[in-house]
């Protein structure tokens, strides 16, 4: 019933204060529940032995003060749960999102989007009652009876011998079917997690389930994890009325016993009836705390399971590891050389390279193209770039310096990207574009437009360069946004572009747009272009063909077009016959 992480001390750096503060109002509560028992006894006591009527009213005054004091203090806990709450919810989910950021698109891209939505949402939710509630709650369980248990052998032996023993039983009996109510537990919260992970691929892919007319089976699939959580949820809770029957046996039986002895006491002279009324309701009050912390067990599981989870994610390494000592390099005055040294690159161990020995130099200012089926490994060399990964073996080097004796914040400044799915976040066009310069002056915005050929469907909008975008925005079409994120990099003016093309095709009228606005962007500028429509890498200084993660031939257009090999049997593919 007790259930406390063994990483406790590290979880409640933060709320530590609070938490005793809220321990230390929950024995207040405890004191005047033991002192409302005191009057009360005092009260019937006098009635039994014929005292002056007049002597109840003060005992009366005493009570109904403790009944007041009480409803403070309870009015009191609640605000301090409240306070731990918001502590937790503000430094966890801050401590979890920047260990997010550390562990990078590399981590999440691997976790199911609901795994992470839940640890950061809902465990930390659960985290946040088990600290706030659960944990003071325990702490007055074993402190306020500790302290009665005293109070009752001070008043007879034997009925403190009694309590502690009908305690025992309360607390050690459950025990035996803790390990079968823990590992059901755990089930019951992998169950939730896996129905919340298929609700979300649900909602996210409504319109894919509804155009290939699959909603029904997607529907059938939600119904099963619906189903699995109520199994779990039943099973846990059938094993826990286990134990709290045995408490409430323990509990009870403990205060039928004390009584029943303080009885046979009384009778025989050796106990007051003042200190008989006393055991009768303070042996209770013993108990209460425990019975109302085995109501919020769930609470305890529940934390426990959460706090696994978070600590997960906070002790899982970050594969990118920081330069120690960073080489210094001046970003935005030079046209850095990027170097691919034998780079052999495989998502996880064990399996089939996505990159496998590969080399390719991109001389300063230079365009280099990627091409090569779906699947031959061009993204990866990009994400290796950016090291949202590092190669198992070789290297990548920047001016000849290896890519990881950078710091990442040079890294990422050095680099800009133009990706096929421009992400824009909710808010304006404006603060899109300031994505790549947070200061960037309003004219600077203009430039950049301009230069991207986007200025005038900007201003065309509703509210120009104020109009809200992104989730739950405007709906740009994939030409808008791609030159959108041409000004953004254009913005960012890094001297290293990375250029993920767009595989839909755009129209004509668009597509020569956006060839004009990266023509811009790319002069002057060491580019690698991940192309996926060759019509555009004709005029790359330089092309790599790559199947399988491999260098299968490399030139201009024209040399690789004479070659008649892997490259023109690619533009064959895409041009119906023409080159
Ligand atoms: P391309 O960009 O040329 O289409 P990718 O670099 O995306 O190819 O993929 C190369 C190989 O790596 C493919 O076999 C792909 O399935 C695999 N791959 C890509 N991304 C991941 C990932 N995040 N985890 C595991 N495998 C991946």
């Amino acid at each position: 019933m007790i259930l406390i992480h063994r990483r406790l001390y590290e979880l409640t750096q933060e709320t530590r204060g609070q938490v005793l503060l809220r321990t230390g109002i929950g024995l207040a509560v405890s004191a005047t529940h033991v002192g409302q028992a005191l009057l009360t006894a005092q009260v019937l006591g006098g009635l039994f032995t014929g005292a002056e009527g007049s002597t109840f009213v003060p005992l009366l005054v005493g009570v109904a003060v403790l009944i007041a004091v009480r409803a403070v203090l309870l009015w009191l806990s609640e605000v301090s749960a409240i306070r731990i709450a918001s502590v937790i919810k503000q430094t966890l989910r801050r401590r979890l999102y920047a260990h997010l950021l550390i562990l990078g698109p590399g981590y999440v891209s691997r976790e199911r989007t609901g795994t992470v939505q839940t640890t950061l949402v809902d465990n930390v939710e659960a985290l946040e009652i088990y600290l706030g509630k659960y944990i003071p709650q325990v702490l007055v369980a074993l402190i306020a009876p500790a302290l009665l248990l005293i109070f009752l052998f001070s008043i007879h032996p034997l009925i403190g011998v009694i309590t502690v023993l009908s305690f025992l039983i309360v607390i050690f009996g459950p025990k035996f079917w803790e390990d079968q109510l823990a590992e059901r537990g755990l089930k019951h919260w992998n169950a939730w997690r896996n129905f919340k992970s298929q609700l979300l691929d649900s909602m996210q892919g409504m319109t894919t389930l509804k155009a290939f007319n699959v909603s029904e089976r997607q529907g059938r699939n939600l119904q099963q994890e619906a189903d699995r959580l109520c199994k779990a949820v039943t099973a846990e809770n059938t094993t826990s009325l286990i134990s709290t029957g045995i408490l409430g046996f323990g509990w009870t039986a403990g205060v039928a016993l004390s009584v029943g002895v303080g009885a046979l006491l009384f009778a025989s002279g050796q106990l007051s009836i003042t200190a008989l009324i006393i055991v009768l309701l303070l042996s209770r009050e013993c108990f209460r705390p425990l019975v109302e912390l085995s109501k919020s067990w769930h609470l305890g599981f529940t934390g426990i399971a959460s706090a696994n989870t978070i600590f997960k994610l906070l002790d899982t390494k970050p594969e990118i590891l920081d330069a120690a000592e960073p080489v210094v390099a001046s970003p935005t005055d030079t046209r850095p050389a990027i170097a691919f040294n034998n780079v052999t690159f495989a998502y996880d161990q064990g399996a089939r390279p996505a990159l496998e020995n590969l080399s390719l130099t991109i001389e300063p200012g230079q365009t280099v193209a990627l091409v090569g089926r779906s699947g031959a490994g061009k993204s990866t060399a990009a994400a290796l770039l950016l090291r949202f990964f590092d190669p198992q073996h070789g290297h990548i080097a920047l001016d000849g310096h290896d890519i990881r004796d950078y710091s990442l914040a040079t890294l990422r400044r050095m680099m800009a990207i133009v990706a096929q799915d421009t992400y824009l976040f909710y808010g304006t066009v404006a603060d899109n574009l300031r994505i790549g310069k947070p200061d960037a002056s309003m004219e600077e915005l203009e430039q950049v437009a301009r230069a991207a050929n986007i200025h005038d469907f900007i201003v065309s909008l509703p509210e120009g360069y104020d109009t809200m975008v992104g989730e739950r925005g405007l709906k740009l079409s994939g030409g808008e946004r791609q030159r959108i994120a041409i000004a953004r990099a254009l913005l960012k003016d890094a001297p290293i572009l990375i250029l993920d093309e767009a595989t839909a095709s755009v129209d004509a009228a668009n597509e020569a747009a956006i060839q004009e606005a990266l023509e811009r962007l790319t002069a002057n500028r060491t580019t690698l272009v991940i192309a996926h429509r060759l019509s555009t890498v004709v005029h790359a200084d330089h092309i790599v063909v790559i199947d399988d993660g491999q260098v299968i031939e490399q030139g201009d257009h024209r040399t690789l077009v004479n070659r008649q090999g892997a490259y023109t049997r690619l533009v064959l593919a895409q041009h119906g016959g023409k080159v």
